[in-house]
């Protein structure tokens, strides 16, 4: 039996790409509700109709917000106690890739991350997950720890959350509140951020790093991924994991 049977999980950027497959897979794996919280309120309605067809309705929640707005991210948190009464996984997997607009970039990757991190272990998760283990996964990416392909601001924010979640997770008081906190490093994968990559997301370059660094990049599906993030749960693996079709998943530090 999966570990996330009867859980309930809040996904951020859970309206596209990987954070929608990471919310159809938990729910594949008998998960109780879902909390889709995304700044997109068409895609966030799409993927809510698409879930709800596949899944029974009342299972699937849509929160319209910007992550970097703590007040409406919390919204998300709240919904999901409020309606499923407990909330067990939180999934910081929102983020961009556009290093022509950094700040954003920044806020969106980082400040969110840590935001949506310390509601999830501090407040959230202890007080309100439904037995002993709860679970904060934070979306990194490969490049945040080999920058393959030329954005730099992009791989920092990664690289911040490899280190911030590794902190965190080794951190005595939420190894003793038995908050586990992982992050998922991701290869290069099969979705709008990839697929809709052009000159704006990338620095002065652009061109010379589109044809030779980006076009030539073999993706993997978003199932992939999502299929990834359920095996490393199952197992009880914490630290950083890559995910990278073809390759065996490999953990960066695997915390006690
Ligand atoms: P995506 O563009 O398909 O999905 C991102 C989602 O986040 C969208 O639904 C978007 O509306 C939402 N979002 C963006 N800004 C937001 C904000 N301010 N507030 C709330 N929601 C917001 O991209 P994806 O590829 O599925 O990316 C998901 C995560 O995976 C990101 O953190 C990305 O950096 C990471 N990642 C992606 C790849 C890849 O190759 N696609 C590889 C490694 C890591």
């Amino acid at each position: 039996m999966s570990v996330v049977k009867g859980k309930v999980a809040l996904v951020t950027g859970g309206a596209s790409g990987i954070g929608l497959e990471f919310a159809r897979e938990l729910l594949k794996n008998g998960l109780k509700g879902v909390v889709l919280v995304d700044v997109n309120p068409i895609l966030g309605q799409k993927a809510v109709t698409e879930l709800r067809k596949e899944f029974a309705p009342e299972k699937v929640l849509f929160h319209q917000a910007d992550v970097t707005d703590k007040e409406l991210l919390e919204g998300g948190f709240k919904l999901a106690v409020q309606r499923f009464n407990h909330l067990d996984i939180v999934i910081n997997n929102a983020g961009i890739l556009n290093d022509k607009i950094w700040e954003k970039e920044v806020a969106i990757n980082i400040n969110s991350v840590v935001v949506g991190s310390l509601l999830a272990v501090d407040e959230y998760l202890p007080q309100f997950c439904d037995g002993d283990e709860s679970y904060l996964v934070n979306i990194a990416s490969i490049v945040g720890l080999d920058p393959f392909i030329c954005v730099p601001i992009y791989s920092g924010t990664k690289s911040f959350i490899i280190g911030f979640s590794r902190a965190l997770g080794a951190e005595p008081h939420y190894q003793r509140t038995k908050v586990k906190v992982l992050t998922i490093c991701p290869g290069v994968t099969d979705t709008p951020l990839i697929s809709e990559m052009s000159g704006r997301n990338l620095g002065p370059d652009y061109e010379a790093v589109l044809a030779d660094e980006v076009k030539p990049l073999k993706t993997q599906p978003p199932e992939y991924v999502a299929k990834g993030l359920i095996d490393v749960l199952n197992k009880g693996t914490s630290g950083s994991v890559w995910l990278v079709e073809g390759k065996e998943p490999a953990v960066e530090i695997d915390f006690p």
